[in-house]
């Protein structure tokens, strides 16, 4: 027989070649420093950015610097059990979260996992944290209200679904209570809430939680906590998940609120992440990426179009000031990202007037294509009046004998001022409203002593369901003030005050 050796070496090379390809290598690489969250991985040539890694204990790390001898990974979990030497596997995934109507009603941690006591999570769904928004055409109109049940809010700064409004202000104004506020008014309206809490006190979300529970809120709504106590990386990844949770309803055609309480804190998070990781720091230390950290999030607040789903989600992001500076690093990025804010001042707040809406710095770029025609026509006229009243109302402080005219828009100022207070937990319906802002801007309130305008407005809702029920079924209906109904509701407001002394 006659052999040929170079068909035997190449059979051989082939088979290794072979032998080579079946064998499933992970790619392994090693911790050469660990430390404050941070581990730097040595060897894993091939991974992604945000890419999941392994380490030996169970924790997993996120790559967010890749450089070229070594990754910078923040950790998910602990790192205490991390050594120098240890092996770290590369994983081929991004961070995901569970998603669907199992976290109905859940208290869950930034990736996902339940903190409720309430048993797993039974799905099977699940989305990756970071997302490329939905682009413009597979968009609509943000043309739906998403009624707050605050007045001052739904009369001047009225909120679209679909839409990102911003709440603005300093420590201690009402900035959680409104947004609290309006996830209890979407009770029976269809829509699912998300809040996300970045590193708030434990005992903050655990009231929080509590409050939602007591007025029935948590039927439809998921908590995203990420407290103080935790990590930086954990804060950092919360609101992600929070609007990956969301997103999910949304391409299923449901309407989505998410509050992010707040993203002052979610930036000090990223900051301390970023300078750990030896990012170049900028403008208050902040990385020079701190401005696309909130774009590439709030930009994924959309109303989308019938084809692709049809649902939306809300974003209210909440921020901090410091002594009311609302033109600092954070706080004029994320103005200009949102379409508009809601300024709340300390100064309103500390005299009473709560909620503490500044009417003149607050703006809702949607405006009045998210409002029922009802609340249009009433509403306007409302902002005006206010800033009048505040021009006069700083003049008149000086000069003691003020024309009658002077004197009336005074009053009227007033009464408005007085009427646009409401109490927290006490969200009203947009009939409601549009009946008592109808009753002031008509001057009906004239001759009620300031302080008991409030009792008025109780007082009138009452009048209102047990004699004409029907003004409020025709508005819900209609949503419109038909000339026949704003005489009913004439009639019936003189007959209240002829019937009922305040
Ligand atoms: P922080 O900066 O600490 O997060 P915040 O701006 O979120 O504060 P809240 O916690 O919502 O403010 O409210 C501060 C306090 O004011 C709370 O005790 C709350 O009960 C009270 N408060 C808020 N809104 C109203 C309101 N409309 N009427 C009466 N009290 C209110
Ligand atoms: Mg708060």
């Amino acid at each position: 027989m006659n052999l040929r050796p170079d068909e035997i070496s190449s059979v051989i090379k082939q088979e290794i070649k072979n032998y080579a390809a079946k064998l499933d290598v992970a790619e392994f690489g090693t911790v050469i420093q660990v430390g404050d969250g941070i581990a730097r991985v040595y060897g894993l040539s091939k991974a992604m950015s945000g890419e999941l890694l392994e380490f030996q204990n169970g924790v997993f790390g996120m790559a967010l610097n890749l450089e070229e001898d070594n990754i910078g990974t923040v950790l998910l979990g602990p790192d205490e059990g991390i050594r120098e030497g240890d092996a770290v596997k590369l994983t081929g995934r991004v961070a995901e979260v569970p998603v669907g109507d199992a976290l109905i009603g859940r208290v869950v941690n930034a990736l996902g996992q339940p903190i409720d006591q309430k048993g797993p999570i039974q799905t099977t769904a699940f989305r990756p944290i970071e997302r490329v928004a939905p682009g413009v055409i597979s968009r609509e109109e943000v043309n739906v209200p998403l009624q707050t049940g605050v007045k001052a809010i739904d009369a001047m700064v009225p909120i679209g679904r679909g839409q990102r409004e911003l709440i603005i202000g300093d420590r201690q104004t009402g900035k959680t209570a409104i947004c609290i506020d309006t996830i209890i008014n979407q009770q029976g309206k269809n829509v699912n809430c998300v809040y996300v809490a970045i590193g708030q006190k434990a005992s903050t979300v655990a009231r929080t939680v509590k409050l939602l529970e007591e007025f029935g809120a948590l039927d439809y709504t998921t908590v995203v906590a990420a407290t103080a106590s935790e990590t930086a990386p954990l804060q950092y990844i919360a609101p992600y998940s929070g609007c990956a949770i969301g997103e999910e309803w949304m391409e299923n055609g449901k309407d989505v609120l998410i509050v992010y309480d707040d993203l002052s804190k979610h930036a000090v998070a990223y900051r301390a992440m970023s300078l750990l990781l030896r990012r170049p720091p900028g403008r208050e230390a902040y990385p020079g990426d701190v401005f696309y950290l909130h774009s590439r999030l709030l930009e994924r607040s959309a109303r989308l179009s019938k084809e692709y789903g049809g649902g939306s989600i809300t974003a209210l992001p909440i921020i901090e000031t410091q002594a009311g500076d609302i033109s600092a690093y954070i706080p004029t990025n994320v103005i200009s990202i949102t379409d508009g804010q809601i300024y709340m001042e300390a100064e309103l707040f500390n005299a009473g007037i709560r909620p503490a809406i500044n009417p003149g710095l607050s703006v809702s770029r949607v405006g009045g294509s998210a409002q029922i025609k009802s609340m249009k026509k009433i509403a306007g006229p409302i902002r005006m009046e206010l800033a009048q009243y505040r021009e006069l109302a700083s003049f008149a402080q000086f000069g003691s004998d003020l024309d009658k005219d002077t004197l009336d828009r005074l009053k009227q100022g007033e009464r408005i001022v007085e009427i646009l207070k409401q109490p927290q937990y006490k969200p009203l319906t947009v009939e409601q409203e549009v009946i008592i802002l109808y009753a002031v801007t008509h001057k009906y309130l004239k001759d009620v002593n300031v302080e008991k305008a409030l009792e008025f407005e109780h007082e009138l809702l009452n009048y209102m369901d047990s004699r004409a029920p029907e003004i409020q079924k025709d508005l819900r209906e209609t949503g419109d003030l038909s000339p026949e109904l704003e005489e009913k509701l004439k009639t019936v407001i003189e007959n209240f005050k002829k019937e009922v002394k305040i």
